[in-house]
């Protein structure tokens, strides 16, 4: 069905929330993270230590991390300069080429990967349109442009009664859904 393809299959408060554990009862060996407003506000050029730390435990975990951004190529590899992930810059979401790339690169079956980000027309279609699982996380940055409220307007109906987990309630609530 259309709609399912708009909503996004499971809604964090964070990336933070998204710990190892939980990927792990999700069944995800691998993750494509969008950057802008998903991992970090637009004006941070680099890694705050809080992610930095967060990218190393999935690392450390076994998990398979890569960026596919819509920004442009210096923003991103400044902002990966310490992480060394694989990545996709000028991505062109709701294209899924990027998120593709990223799968292939992983080496990983569609089921074992998820895509995280912060928008439904850019982030969530991309990631259904490469066939796999989409998390949306709330934008980091509360204060936006008028486009960007514009185009939250139109996502409202896709982002509705969504279970926004949070990271006492995560955990529980994915054990008692169970891995799809
Ligand atoms: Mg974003």
């Amino acid at each position: 069905m259309l709609f399912s393809f708009f909503r996004p299959d499971m809604a964090f408060c964070d990336v933070y929330t998204i710990t190892p554990e939980a990927l792990k009862e999700l069944g995800v060996s691998g993750v494509v993270f969008d950057i802008d407003n998903t991992v970090a506000p637009y004006e941070i050029e680099r890694p705050t230590e809080k992610m930095k730390e967060y990218f190393s435990a999935l690392r450390s975990a076994g998990i398979k991390m890569a960026f596919v951004s819509n920004n442009k190529g210096p923003r991103v590899a400044m902002f990966n300069e310490s992480l060394g992930l694989f990545y996709v810059c000028k991505a062109g979401k709701p294209s899924p080429k990027g998120v593709r790339k990223c799968i292939e690169h992983f080496g990983l079956a569609k089921e074992q990967v998820l895509a995280v980000g912060d928008q439904i027309f850019t982030d969530c279609l991309a990631a259904h349109r490469a066939g796999i699982r989409f998390a949306i996380v709330k934008p980091i940055q509360a204060s936006e442009s008028r486009f960007f409220k514009f185009k939250r307007f139109f996502e409202r109906p896709f982002v509705k009664k969504l279970d926004w987990l949070n990271p006492k309630n995560a955990l529980a609530k994915i054990r008692k859904q169970g891995r799809r």
